[in-house]
């Protein structure tokens, strides 16, 4: 008899990750099909400090996918999916490696839909000409090369757009008015040093920006006031309540509610915004990311699942939700099939904030928080020891192909806990 298909969309954190723990509960008793439009993964959150140590991203940031996939007997397609068909459970896809492919299609008994989200710079009137970013390796690099030899000493901007967030995952969520604001605030703090240790004045040439009344509020109201307080007294300035950024030009930023702020370089989080195909399906909430509940399944269609920032209540949109989701959805998939049984407590994700930022000068702030899903944790530390964690994560990640052990994420967090500098919230 032929095994259940399982097909995961997306290998990055949430896709890989999912493939990898479907294979460890499920062993051979399922094929896996693993489908993304690059053969590598992308570890996003690190390219900010390549960048402004002037190291290229690609030589430290590209883990290749296919010692992963052969591990884990991963069956993988280089292919951009086109589309969906929840009703006949196929998947149409466009075979990326050579161009002027033919569009193919594939059968799925399950899906998991872990495709991240359309970062949208292309939304943002002169971006493409003014705007820069350290979300990937191509504007990593041109930041890179902006910083190291055409800075002027100008001021800086840092901030995000506006995220729409769909409207169906409030009994799950609260509404964010950014997709993920750790990112500026990381890039606020290590550009402020940068400036210092370049010898471009420092904090008092950055300015930070938001849409929102707080910034990273999603962190807990102790730990934004703290750090706001702490930036502050750096010399870092703080605008609020911009609703959304109208334009970037050669001079600045323009707002849709509030003054413009001054700035030669313009470092800028966009909307996140979901995939096309994903829109106006079954599926889908009313913006186009994929509904489910907290067990990360759809609610209409049993056998769609979604994790990472593909999945509407991921919000934030964090990677450590995305690792989170992405083994609900892998236990859920194999008790549906007779494969395992979960264990009380672990049937669905417990959202928590978790988030180890560079502050330049070889130091990182941690946080860990879950007042934002309606809990009391409200951790806030910094120091040298969140920074070598968020190096050796990385390590690790590349060291095990993705496999973090189950001990990865705990020691980190009892490490900089525990030997991180306490931080009053
Ligand atoms: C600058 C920056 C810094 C960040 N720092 C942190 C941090 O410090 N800590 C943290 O927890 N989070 C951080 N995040 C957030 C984190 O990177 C994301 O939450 C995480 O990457 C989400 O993982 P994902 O697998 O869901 O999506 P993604 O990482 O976006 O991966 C989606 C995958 O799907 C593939 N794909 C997309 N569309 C298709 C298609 N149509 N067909 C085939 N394949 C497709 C892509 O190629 C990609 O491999 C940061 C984000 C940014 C932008």
């Amino acid at each position: 008899m032929a095994k259940p298909h399982i097909v995961v969309l997306g290998s990055n954190f949430a896709g890989l990750g999912a493939a990898q723990k479907i294979r460890e509960y499920g062993k051979d008793a399922v094929d896996i099909t693993v489908i993304d439009r690059k053969p590598y993964l992308l570890f996003v959150p690190n390219i900010g400090i390549e960048v402004l140590e002037n190291r290229d991203p690609l030589y430290s940031m590209h883990m290749p996918l296919e010692p992963a996939m052969k591990e884990d007997d991963l069956h993988f397609i280089q292919g951009d999916v086109q589309s969906i068909d929840v009703e006949s459970r196929t998947i149409e896809f466009l075979p990326t490696e050579r161009l002027g492919s033919a569009t193919a299609k594939l059968q799925y008994d399950y899906v998991v839909i872990a495709v991240g989200a359309r970062l949208a710079y292309d939304q943002i009137e002169g971006f493409a000409e003014f705007g820069h970013t350290v979300s990937d390796t191509y504007y990593g690099n041109q930041l890179r090369r902006y910083l190291y030899s055409e800075y002027q000493g100008g001021p800086v901007a840092v901030g995000s757009a506006r995220f729409h967030q769909g409207s169906r995952s409030h009994q799950y969520v609260p509404q964010a008015e950014a997709a993920c604001e750790g990112p500026p605030v990381e890039v606020t703090l290590s550009i402020g040093r940068w400036l210092q240790t370049h010898n471009f004045g420092g904090p008092s040439n950055v300015t930070v920006f938001t849409p929102a009344e707080w910034i990273a509020e999603d962190a807990g109201m102790g730990i934004v006031k703290t750090l706001l307080g702490l930036a502050g007294k750096m010399g870092y300035h703080y605008v609020n309540k911009t609703y959304d950024i109208r334009r970037i030009t050669q001079d600045g930023i323009e707002f849709v509610e509030g003054p413009s702020i001054e700035a030669e370089l313009k470092i800028i989080f966009p909307d996140w915004v979901p995939h096309e195909f994903l829109q106006n399906l079954p599926i889908s909430d009313d913006v186009g990311f994929v509904e489910t509940d907290m067990t990360m399944r759809n609610p209409r269609y049993a056998n769609v699942f979604a994790c990472g920032d593909a999945a509407a209540v991921t919000v934030p949109k964090l990677g450590i939700l995305a690792h989170m989701g992405a083994e609900v959805a892998a236990r859920q998939i194999c008790q549906d099939l007779g494969l395992m049984h979960i264990a009380p407590g672990e049937e669905r994700m417990n959202p928590i904030v978790d988030c180890i930022g560079d502050m330049g000068h070889n130091e990182a702030f941690y946080i860990s928080s879950n007042t934002w899903y309606g809990g009391d944790r409200e951790i806030f530390r910094m120091g040298h020891i969140p920074f070598l964690l968020k190096l050796q994560y990385k390590d690790m990640f590349f060291r095990t192909k993705g496999k973090v052990p189950p001990w990865g994420l705990p020691a980190a967090d009892f490490f900089a806990e525990m030997l991180g500098k306490e931080v009053g919230v």
